[in-house]
């Protein structure tokens, strides 16, 4: 878990165009963007899927989605975004270190497919 590509950017070890950092959370750009902003909001601390959070990680929860919203509004997106956590392969999930992902720039469909 430690060693996944997230946590190669968070160390520095891997470059990143990254957006915004505090103590807790890193947002970067997608390397492989699905809008024309697509941001990627992580916890510093490794939690592998959202299935693996706890009752602890309730305020680690709230801030990285209270960061994703200001994010979005910083850059002009506050009317009009998609916030997406994948959870697990089937559900698309590629990396395992928790990740949300911050869509703008477009209209977006639903069912989301
Ligand atoms: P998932 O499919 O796990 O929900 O999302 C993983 C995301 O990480 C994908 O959108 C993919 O493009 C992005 N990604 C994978 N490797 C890298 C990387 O090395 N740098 C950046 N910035 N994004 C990456």
């Amino acid at each position: 878990m430690s060693d996944t590509i997230f946590a190669k950017i968070i160390s520095r070890e891997i470059p990143a165009e990254i957006v915004f950092e505090d103590d807790l959370c890193l947002a970067f750009h997608d390397v492989s963007p699905q809008a024309p902003t697509h941001i990627l909001v992580i916890p510093k601390t490794p939690i592998a899927r959202l299935a693996d959070t706890t009752d602890e990680d309730q305020a680690l929860l709230g801030h990285l989605l209270l960061k994703t919203r200001e994010i979005a509004e910083n850059l002009g997106f506050g009317d009009a975004y998609r916030v997406v956590i994948n959870n697990g392969e089937q559900a698309g999930q590629t990396v395992f270190h928790l990740h949300i992902h911050l869509l703008a720039g477009r209209p977006f469909h639903w069912p989301p497919g």
